[in-house]
């Protein structure tokens, strides 16, 4: 139950991040970025990128049956989005001491509380969709919604050489 990375660069779970083209148009793409950083993410992949219809419509195959999922597909493919790669990184030492450590960091449960709820009209203020959006088809933000979707998402938007091993400084400061 881990997606461990290599030994030199430990991490838990990864989250897969993209403002949506309205972020990008409306200038919000480093406030966006800000947000998570702020909280203490680090970024292990960082692109700005004009999706292709049919990637768009992989990434959100389970909404295909949707009344507005071809106005989504529109919406998402109307101008450059920025994907990102979210990560928490751990302490080194735990990686040694213990497996757990692995476990309910929740990046990705976290991340989702940082973009607050699907209908920004109903996201809390202080939520990334709270504070600058008013519609749920201009809500600026996408984060997976589970781990294994964390995985698909970042396998269908990066290749692999897009992505980078590194350790932030911060770690020591972040965990304990
Ligand atoms: P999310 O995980 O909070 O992004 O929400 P969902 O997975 O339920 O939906 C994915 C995306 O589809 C949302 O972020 C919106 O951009 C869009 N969406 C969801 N519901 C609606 C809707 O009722 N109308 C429109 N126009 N777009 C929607
Ligand atoms: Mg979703």
């Amino acid at each position: 139950a881990s997606s461990l990375g290599s030994p030199a660069c430990p991490e838990v779970e990864q989250s897969y991040i993209m403002i949506k083209p309205d972020g990008v148009q409306r200038g919000l793409v480093g406030e966006i970025i800000s947000r998570f950083e702020k909280k203490g993410f680090s970024l292990k992949g960082l692109k700005l990128f004009r999706c292709p219809k049919d990637l768009a419509q992989e990434h959100y195959k389970d909404l295909k049956d949707k009344p507005f999922f071809p106005t989504l597909i529109d919406y998402i493919t109307s101008g450059p989005v920025v994907c990102m790669v979210c990560i928490l990184f751990t302490a080194t030492y735990f990686v040694i001491l213990s497996c757990k450590a692995w476990e309910g960091a929740g990046v990705v449960a976290s991340a989702r509380k940082l973009i607050g709820a699907t209908n920004p009209l109903q996201a809390e203020p202080g939520t990334i969709r709270g504070d600058l959006a008013v519609q749920t088809g201009r809500n600026v933000v996408h984060g997976s919604d589970s781990p294994d979707n964390g995985k698909r998402e970042i396998a269908l938007w990066f290749k692999e050489g897009e992505l980078c091993q590194w350790e932030s400084v911060q770690t020591p400061w972040l965990v304990e």
